[in-house]
């Protein structure tokens, strides 16, 4: 690369490009929210496979969710072209399937080896039971034999595990139908390379190039599997931020970023401190909130933006999570007018021209539920949106009992196996169930459609039925019997609908891609909508306006109760600080997807917290500066009073 020609190294800033030039060996990219860390990536890539020669098949990006591998492919694809194409990118779980399919014969499986999704899973392991024990004890034996799995993949699990014998048949059952599971995806691939040296060379001429986005959220296996294909001194680099560490709830361990450099010495660090993203002050609010709990010593982070068009954080408080809502979509009317965001502020100065359109909008919160009074408001309004969790998208009832349906409809062949040959009666039944027959040859889209077209008509009867006493016939696949309304049903559609276009015919592929989603995973960021997400599902995002709803003690932070209660009571402080301090990450991620203006709001009263008392606001706004906050018509120092003392008999409303 000579200097003074065009490179696709051009665009990045000194730091962004020292990383994205990095040749080759151990690399760490250690850096805040908005400082560009995913577009150095993508240029890093674009820059090993165009300018220094590496072929693109050698290449893999582990991204978080499939969305995001999804982006970066289309990133890469628009640098470098169709050879873009032949970089895997995907997550921790696709290149498990990828390994998975390709060594299918020493995993005693056919070429064509299937993810078995929750309700297949539930059956499979019914079987194993001999249908015995009722649905807790089955929730429980579910979370053992997952457990089991991991244990033994990492080579911890005792011999005489109360649930060996459980498993040995449920893997069987697996087997026999030429699946796996989603532990399988990381447990198969690691136990494979683990007692395959020949393998682990195989794949590590493979992958000579690895980039790893989000690192700091990998887990125990996930950690394992990349010590496996990366010795200490490949072509290793990985990105992330410890301070956005948010899932270790799903045994994710920030310890893993934190001792890199012990695991790969002589790697190089970047840091990058220039953050792109976010006005002034909305970055030293972030940096306000983190600062108790940082993993990060002497953090630096500046904003480049400049002073133009940056405006306080709002602070709000509601007397109910209705008001909220409607005030949150009163709010977006007004940004949408096109006047100013001077509007928004009751009178406070610094000024944006809004205009802003619904996919400049995010309504963040911290737990799926509270989506809903938000979408019942912006229903109301008539305004368009788009609601998306972290979690798994075959946990959504309505897409459970659809894909049930689906399943019903392709007969028995479709994702169980082998059906009516499996030698198992228990999971036969609701497979079958009420199905027209095989409907192979059929686009997957006109299956679903068909399948929604049943539903709502099941959900038609229901409503005119009233009082009916029994379920309605083809009910039983939705998880408990419920028929769904209308409007989840529609939800259910329009999160199934890019899957199904993209599946064809194979029935097969969809259900595996929909096993293998979380529903944020379908999340359009061009679509122009107003974004309802978790924070959990809002990693890595961005957008103008932000509002974080339901900023209460309790709640954000989330507590979860006595934690180890086993433990001694040290133990259990240290639970307690270490699940506070991942709420901390978590309010910093949501307030860092903000890139111009970022409103956070509580509500007085909200179901489920503090039962019939009056919420606290939470402790996180006090940390606040003051000077970086408004309240509208309030002053900010009187919210911060707010923020910190308790709410009971205290009339403040803030709208
Ligand atoms: P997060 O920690 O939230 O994942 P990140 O560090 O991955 O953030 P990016 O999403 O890559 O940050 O970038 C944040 C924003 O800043 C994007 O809009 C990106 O296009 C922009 N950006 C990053 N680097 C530059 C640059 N050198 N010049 C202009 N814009 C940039
Ligand atoms: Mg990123």
């Amino acid at each position: 690369l000579r200097s003074g020609e065009p490179s696709v190294l051009d665009g990045l800033d000194p730091d962004q490009r020292r990383a994205a030039a990095h040749p080759g060996g151990p690399l760490l990219v250690l850096a805040g929210p908005g400082t560009g860390k995913t577009r150095t990536l993508v240029h890093a890539i674009a820059h090993r496979v165009a300018e220094l020669g590496v072929p693109a098949e050698q290449c893999l990006a582990v991204t978080f969710t499939r969305r995001a591998a999804g982006e970066l492919t289309e990133r890469l694809d628009a640098m470098l072209g169709e050879r873009a194409r032949r970089v895997l990118a995907t997550t921790f779980h696709g290149l498990g399937l990828a390994i998975v399919r390709e060594q299918h014969e020493r995993l005693a499986r056919g070429a064509h080896v299937r993810v078995a999704d929750d309700a297949v899973r539930a059956q499979l392991l019914d079987a194993a039971l001999h249908g015995e024990g009722d649905a807790r004890a089955r929730r429980r034996v579910t979370a053992g034999i997952s457990e089991l799995k991991r244990l033994r993949a990492l080579g911890e699990a005792r011999r005489d595990h109360d649930l060996v014998g459980v498993l040995a048949r449920y893997d069987a059952e697996l087997r026999e139908r030429d699946m796996v599971d989603l532990d399988d995806l990381v447990t198969l691939p690691l136990t494979l390379l683990r007692d395959s040296p020949e393998l682990v060379e195989h794949y590590r001429a493979r992958f000579r190039h690895v980039w790893v986005d989000e690192y700091q959220d990998t887990d125990e296996l996930q950690y394992r599997l990349l010590g496996l294909l990366c010795p200490p001194a490949a072509n290793l680099s990985v990105i992330g931020d410890p301070d956005q560490a948010i899932y270790s709830f799903r045994g994710a361990d920030v310890g893993f970023f934190l001792r890199f450099e012990r695991d790969y010495p002589g790697a190089r660090t970047v840091a990058l401190t220039r953050g792109y993203r976010s006005t002034p002050t909305i970055v030293r609010a972030a940096l306000d909130v983190i600062a108790p709990a940082s993993l990060v010593p002497g953090r630096t982070l500046t904003a480049v933006r400049g002073a133009a068009g940056d405006g306080p954080v709002l602070l709000r408080r509601y007397t109910s999570e209705a008001e909220e809502a409607i005030a949150v979509v009163d709010s977006i009317d007004v940004a949408l007018g096109g006047t100013s965001f001077h509007a928004l502020d009751s009178g406070v100065d610094g000024s944006v021209d809004a205009g802003l359109s619904f996919a400049d909008i995010a309504v963040l919160y911290r737990t799926t539920r509270q989506g809903e009074p938000i979408m019942e408001a912006l229903a109301k309004r008539g305004f368009p949106f788009q609601r998306r969790s972290h979690l798994p998208l075959a946990d959504a009832p309505a897409v459970a009992g659809l894909l049930a349906m689906l399943r019903a409809s392709a007969g028995p062949q479709a994702a169980t196996g082998h059906g009516a040959g499996g030698g198992s009666g228990a999971m036969n039944g609701s497979v079958t169930a009420g199905g027209p027959g095989n409907g192979g040859g059929r686009p997957v889209a006109v299956l679903l459609r068909d399948a929604v077209s049943r539903a709502l008509d099941l959900a038609d009867a229901l409503r005119t039925e009233l009082g009916a006493a029994t379920t309605p016939a083809g009910a039983e696949g939705f998880p408990g019997g419920r028929v769904p309304t209308e409007a989840e049903l529609r939800l259910a559609m329009e999160l199934l609908a890019p899957s199904a276009a993209a599946a064809g015919t194979d029935l097969d592929g969809f259900l595996t891609a929909v096993t293998m989603a979380s529903e944020v995973d379908g999340y359009d960021p061009r679509a122009d909508r107003v974004s309802l997400l978790t924070l959990h599902a809002s990693k890595g995002l961005e957008f103008g306006l932000v509002f974080l709803v339901g900023c209460e003690d309790g709640l954000l932070p989330m507590r979860f109760g006595p934690a180890g209660r086993q433990g001694s009571s040290a133990e259990a402080a240290a639970a307690e600080a270490a699940a506070e301090a991942e709420e901390r990450r978590l309010f910093f991620v949501g307030v860092t997807r903000a890139r111009d203006r970022l409103i956070l709001s509580s509500a007085a009263r909200r179901p489920g917290v503090r039962g019939d008392g009056e919420t606290r606001p939470s402790p996180f706004l006090a940390d606040i500066g003051a000077s970086l906050v408004t309240t509208g018509g309030a002053t900010a120092a009187s919210s911060r009073r707010a923020a910190r003392r308790p709410v009971a008999g205290q009339q403040l409303r803030l709208v």
